[in-house]
């Protein structure tokens, strides 16, 4: 009856049956404390979970392994990481099972990069499990966060190895692993060999040609979708409409807009109205974006603004970046970021005085930015660099090398823009030439550690800056290397002193 009641809408009567199954004076047994722990979950309850907790080792049951691994995943589920650790380090026997919850630990409380080492620990069998399905799951979801490729790599070979290859779900976690990765070619591959592919399969392809700016080929896969007679969903849609958005097909947009509710009975939730706000903003058509976010019958988000906002500081709108400042405000969302956009608009149509104003105006308010960083993988290690960063043990190498590659893309033309734009704002004092942003600093590191020719990938938190995006272009022809930078919107695939978004993000 616990267990019922734990599975089913009412969790606290599986709490009170266990109350009372004590009150009759039967001592429960491990699985009844397990359900009853799950009941917990379901709950959110942190004391009855704790009360639970007490009772099981009044009754000795601290040994049971099923056992722990229920309170480790309740402790997990009310945040409380340090003590789904403790219950994991007391345990006198881990299984799989164990091993996952930590994993799934581990990325919930950030700890991204903890949850590959269980991975590693695992795979070379020092703790007696091995990984399962699940754990591939797990770790995938990990890497993509990460943009760990090559670790990605290894648990995709490890899922072959071990047969888990045909496992639907798991390809799908593949695909979506190779696009996050900068690698949408693999992505493909994994999508090609399937021997059978369900909706998601479809989204995610769909979503990773998009991110990468293959707009016509994700609306190819898209009408190829519709020819194997998988019904699209609403993900799938916000594939096709970001498609759209990143090649600019403003006609395409539209009827996939159109269509998505008239012919597949998929009502355009938020996300769909960002991609057109996004499609339409791209294509200079301000006014159209705004009249649509203002007929939405939802209620906008703070996201979809921010959209308009970079569409304003692109087309130097000042007028509506202003009002959509506005929207924010009214919104209480309005982020570091927002100001930094408002800010570049006023810049880029030489509003000096406003430019100081809205710099007052932060600091006034002192609103915190976020500050930036970014990542770039080596032979399975994740590298972290932060503005001016100079923990890097290889740090005299790395700002060397930034000065020779400084002195190069002068030759060839790159000149630093100091002044246009300002999304690490909290180094106001630094903004000249001397202060490299963390993405310069990865990139940096990429030529110095890798061999001529060899990609390199970084992630990065924030929006890449104007004068990074040069940095890059300059520097993909010049050292004759495809640089790949994925930044909080989308990835840039810089090849020949070209970017794949032909610099509009
Ligand atoms: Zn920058
Ligand atoms: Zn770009």
């Amino acid at each position: 009856m616990i267990r019922a009641y734990s599975l089913s809408n009412f969790p606290e009567e599986g709490f009170k049956l266990y109350r009372e199954m004590r009150n009759r004076g039967i001592t429960p047994d491990p699985l009844s404390s397990s359900f009853v722990t799950k009941s917990c979950i379901r709950m959110s309850s942190l004391l009855g979970g704790l009360q639970v907790h007490a009772k099981i080792l009044e009754d000795g049951h601290q040994s049971d392994s099923l056992l722990l691994t229920t309170l480790m995943n309740f402790y997990s589920s009310c945040q409380k990481f340090d003590d789904a650790c403790k219950v994991f380090d007391e345990m006198p026997q881990r299984d799989t099972v164990a091993w996952n919850v930590l994993i799934s630990c581990y990325t919930r409380n950030g700890r991204t990069r903890d949850a590959l080492g269980v991975f590693d620990m695992m795979e070379s069998k020092r703790c007696g499990s091995q990984p399962d399905d699940v754990t591939c799951l797990l770790v995938l979801q990990a890497c993509s966060n990460l943009g760990a490729l090559e670790f990605g790599g290894r648990v995709h070979s490890y899922i072959r190895e071990h047969g888990f290859g045909n496992a639907v779900n798991l390809c799908n976690s593949l695909i979506a692993m190779y696009s996050r990765c900068g690698c949408v070619d693999k992505a493909y591959q994994v999508f090609k060999g399937m021997p059978s592919k369900d909706v998601i399969s479809w989204s995610a392809m769909i979503s990773g040609l998009a991110s990468h700016g293959h707009g016509r080929e994700a609306i190819e896969a898209f009408w190829e979708m519709q020819r194997m007679g998988v019904a699209p969903d609403d993900q799938t849609f916000t594939g096709v409409l970001c498609a759209c958005s990143h090649s600019g097909l403003v006609d395409e947009g539209w009827m996939f807009f159109d269509c998505m509710s008239k012919e597949f009975s998929v009502t355009p939730n938020v996300h769909h109205y960002g991609c057109m706000v996004d499609l339409l903003g791209r294509a200079g058509l301000l006014e159209q974006a705004y009249q649509l976010i203002l007929s939405m019958r939802v209620r906008p988000d703070a996201a979809m603004w921010r959209t308009l906002l970079g569409a304003c500081r692109i087309y130097g709108h000042v007028s509506l970046g202003e009002c959509v400042i506005e929207h924010l405000i009214e919104l209480k969302a309005q982020e570091a970021g927002d100001y930094v956009l408002l800010l570049n608009t006023y810049s880029s149509v030489g509003n000096w005085e406003k430019v100081i104003e809205v710099r007052k105006l932060m600091k006034e308010k002192e609103i915190q930015t976020t500050p930036g960083c970014s990542t770039i993988e080596l032979t399975g290690v994740i590298h972290e660099f932060l503005v001016d960063d100079i923990s890097h043990p290889r740090k005299n190498e790395i700002y060397e090398m930034l000065d020779e590659i400084g002195k190069q893309l002068k030759i060839a033309g790159y000149v630093a823009e100091v002044t246009s734009e300002l999304h690490d704002l909290g180094s106001e004092e630094k903004e000249s030439s001397l202060s490299y942003h963390s993405e310069k600093l990865a990139m940096a590191f990429g030529v110095l550690a890798t061999p001529p020719g060899t990609t390199i990938r970084v992630a990065k938190n924030l929006r890449t800056c104007v004068d990074c995006h040069n940095f890059a272009k300059v520097l993909s022809g010049v050292y004759n290397r495809v640089v790949i930078i994925r930044d909080r919107t989308r990835f840039h695939h810089f090849r020949e002193g070209r970017c794949s978004c032909n610099d509009y993000w």
